[in-house]
């Protein structure tokens, strides 16, 4: 008697959420709107087992002017495509507009390069994939911040596929490439049909995903200054694994001393405010003066003063306060060590 009844209302409430899951679905903006060409029940049905892509056109243009003369044709109604590890994953989540086309810059010849030498420094071209990054002798012995936050990302198969210029694209508040690149005082290039713009990385995120990129505009290289001969840098990221997991804080520094004064220091914090941060009142504590576990210990402190972290499922604000001190700290104190 009693597993009729258990049965019956299992049945129930598997009915039940069968109709909620395919009215949301029904009510869903695809292409920008609710209806498309497909049968509502076709739709329906697919939504049961998965939420398939969306209907768009797919262009590879073979130039960047191409490219550029879609974007400025389609207005808002295009997007761009590098990795796709990002973009796929929102339009699938329908979190984005679903965009009329994509736009995959693969076509594209000589976005894919990474070079360096010390008088004009850095280049990575906005192709350039984060294991490229991440297996780059240059970047290991050069930038070993750059290589730390390219080896935390995702996985093999994100950084296969992502890109690094896209990291920055997404304007998320804990991109792992972006504390690494502001406390390096990178340089984004962005082209558009009427020229080129260089936006200094800490003009560039603008809010939580938002950023300066205007929607015809393409990033088309980040450039690094080489940073002085003495100096250290470091990224420290916080997750709950090793691997797969966004940062629940990352830390980034780049520092100079000499004789145990702090000649120089860059601080930069992800995923504690609405955009990635400098930390400069941090900075400006430590500048000048004897580096003392003390005066580390005070910045650290005072690092905390100046984000402005959530409180989601990933840590709490309580949390993510304490780890922001724990891990300027220790980064301060790894650049910093005699
Ligand atoms: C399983 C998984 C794990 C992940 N883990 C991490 C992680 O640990 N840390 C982390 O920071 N991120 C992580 N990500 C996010 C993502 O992989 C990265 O942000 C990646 O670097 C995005 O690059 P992409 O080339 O794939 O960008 P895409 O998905 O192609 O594009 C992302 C956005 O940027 C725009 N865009 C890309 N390139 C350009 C350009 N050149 N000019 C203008 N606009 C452009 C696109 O239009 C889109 O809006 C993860 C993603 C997945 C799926």
């Amino acid at each position: 008697m009693f597993k009729k009844i258990l049965d019956k209302s299992v049945k129930i409430y598997v009915f039940i959420l069968y109709i909620v899951y395919i009215l949301v679905y029904i009510i869903s903006p695809v292409n920008g709107h609710s209806g498309c060409d497909e049968t509502i029940l076709r739709r329906s049905i697919m939504a049961v087992f998965y939420r398939k892509l969306p209907r768009f056109e797919y262009l590879i243009p073979k130039t960047l002017e191409e490219a550029l003369t879609v974007l400025k044709n389609q207005k808002e109604s295009a997007k761009v495509f590098a990795g796709g590890t990002d973009l796929i994953p929102q339009m699938k989540r329908r979190e984005i507009p679903v965009p009329r086309c994509v736009i995959d810059l693969k076509g594209i010849s000589k976005l894919d390069a990474i070079s360096f030498d010390e008088d004009s420094g850095l280049k990575i071209g906005s192709l350039v994939t984060i294991n490229a990054l991440a297996e780059s002798p240059v970047i290991r012995q050069h930038f070993p911040s750059l290589f730390q936050a390219a080896s935390s990302i995702g996985s093999p198969q994100v950084r296969n596929r992502g890109t690094f210029a896209g990291n920055i694209c997404t304007a998320v508040p804990s991109a792992d490439s972006a504390p690494a690149l502001l406390t390096l005082e990178a340089t984004i290039t962005v082209k558009g049909l009427n020229g080129e713009r260089v936006v200094p990385i800490d003009q560039f995120f603008t809010g939580p995903r938002m950023t300066v990129l205007k929607p015809d505009e393409i990033l088309v290289e980040i450039s690094v200054p080489t940073p002085a001969r003495s100096s250290r840098g470091v990224y420290l990221k916080l997750s709950p694994r090793h691997s797969m997991d966004l940062a629940i804080v990352g830390v980034a520094v780049n520092g100079v001393s000499e004789k145990g004064i702090c000649k120089d220091v860059k601080i930069a914090l992800g995923a504690v405010a609405p955009t990635p941060i400098r930390a400069p009142m941090a900075e400006e504590m430590l500048k000048g003066q004897r580096i003392t576990p003390e005066l580390i210990d005070e910045a650290a402190r005072n690092a905390i003063t100046q984000c402005s972290p959530i409180d989601d499922h990933r840590a709490s604000q309580e949390y993510r306060c304490d780890m922001i001190y724990a891990m300027t700290r220790r980064a301060l104190n790894q650049v910093f060590a005699q």
